[in-house]
């Protein structure tokens, strides 16, 4: 297909490759939507979705932040973590989000890695839960 391009996924855990003629990301600056032959770019990615398209087959993902490079091969993401909706495990975001919430309370937890934290289990719940 004309439209198609390989997006690669990376991170500590894995390194996959799939076929996709859409990409939607969670960029640091807003979304981020990528079709083949997009100019060339790096960006930074913001914990959130990200969204692939093959023909009529929708996946949606979880993405802890990170990095994007497109280049005339395709599109890498670069992240810590990235699931896919059918990977996550939500009763364990659940229990993540109350253990961020908890310490978003107290006084001398940090509160930057905790509202990470936080950020990262709303969006696994948000992806793991949805219809989409
Ligand atoms: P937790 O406190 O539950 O470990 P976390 O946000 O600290 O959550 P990360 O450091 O982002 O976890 O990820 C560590 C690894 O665990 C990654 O491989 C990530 O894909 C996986 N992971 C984390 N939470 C989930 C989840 N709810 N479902 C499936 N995989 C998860």
């Amino acid at each position: 297909m004309k439209s198609r391009f390989t997006l690669r996924i990376i991170t500590p855990e894995k390194d996959v490759t799939e076929e996709t003629d859409f990409l939607k990301l969670r960029a640091s600056d807003g979304d981020l939507g990528i079709l083949k032959g997009h100019a060339p770019l790096i960006g930074a990615l913001a914990v959130g979705e990200m969204d692939t398209a093959l023909a009529d087959r929708r996946t949606k993902f979880a993405v802890a932040g990170g990095l994007v490079l497109v280049n005339p091969e395709g599109a890498i993401v670069l992240s810590t973590a990235a699931e896919r909706r059918d990977e996550i495990d939500i009763e364990r975001a659940v229990r993540a989000k109350e253990r961020a919430e908890s310490r978003l309370h107290q006084d001398d937890a940090d509160h930057i890695r905790a509202e990470n934290a936080l950020k990262r289990a709303l969006t696994r719940l948000e992806v793991g839960r949805g219809d989409g």
